[in-house]
């Protein structure tokens, strides 16, 4: 499941391609599964930027905003033929959402204030944003990093591979995380590993606008061995697998 990293890759990718003025719309049969508000219309528009807002894919159209959720298997293409394309966008280029699960979600509004939320990569969240949401966390570590209204884009991937690098097993207590200092830092970290890796590709997942797979090496996440020799520790937590090593982390 695409995560921050690998979204902002995509819109990275399709941002440098900008702008793009509309030509052709094209949906597929499943138009009305995916696309959850239509306040604008797309094909007389202009794709001017595109950048990412928590984990959804915002393009800004000089008549409103395209927003897109990928949910489990969307993802953005330039190149190549898909089965499961479900828009293409035609101009100069051409643009396809594909996405053969179709959990994603697709929004054309006039306004960006419903889809606003804090930024992980951004000055706003710090020491003192993650004090006051973890006063008011319950339950374990993991699950708690999964929480999307206070973290918006982590996910699976990069619960687990935090929880790593805080020393701290995926089970923890939140009540017991007390060094906010290196928790903080481990999210910033992780996070700047996997956008300068591309992201992560894993079991035939997430693959980036020209259909290359993520670079990122992880720590625990879908390993077997940590780099420390012992093996990997893997567990379920709600229903979601979680990786530790018993050794580096307790
Ligand atoms: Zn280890």
């Amino acid at each position: 499941m695409p995560e921050l990293p690998e979204v902002e890759t995509i819109t990275k990718q399709i941002n440098r391609m900008l702008p793009l003025k509309i030509k052709n719309v094209k949906w597929s049969k499943f138009k009305k599964n995916l696309l959850k508000k239509e306040e604008i219309n797309l094909s007389k528009s202009t794709i001017v930027k595109s950048y990412r807002q928590g984990k959804a894919v915002v393009m800004e159209l000089d008549n409103g905003f395209l927003i897109c959720r990928l949910g489990m298997s969307g993802g953005w293409k330039f190149t190549g033929e898909y089965k499961h394309t479900h828009l293409q966008i035609t101009g100069k280029f051409v643009l396809k959402y594909v996405d053969p699960r179709r959990f994603g979600k697709l929004y054309l509004v006039r306004s960006l204030d419903d889809f606003k939320v804090i930024d992980i990569c951004g000055p706003e969240f710090n020491l003192e944003y993650l004090r006051s949401v973890l006063a008011k966390g319950k339950g374990e570590l993991k699950p708690f990093l999964l929480n999307q209204r206070y973290f918006p884009g982590i996910g699976n991937y990069l619960a687990s591979e935090i929880c790593y690098y805080t020393k701290l097993r995926p089970n923890t207590p939140v009540k017991k995380v007390k060094d906010l200092k290196l928790l903080l830092a481990s999210i910033k970290k992780v996070i700047a590993l996997s956008i300068k890796a591309g992201g992560l590709s894993f079991h035939g997942g997430y693959h980036d606008t020209s259909n290359k797979k993520g670079g990122l090496k992880t720590k625990v996440f879908w390993r077997k061995v940590c780099s420390c020799g012992e093996s990997i520790t893997k567990i379920k937590q709600n229903g979601r697998s979680s990786y530790f090593c018993k050794k580096c982390q307790n």
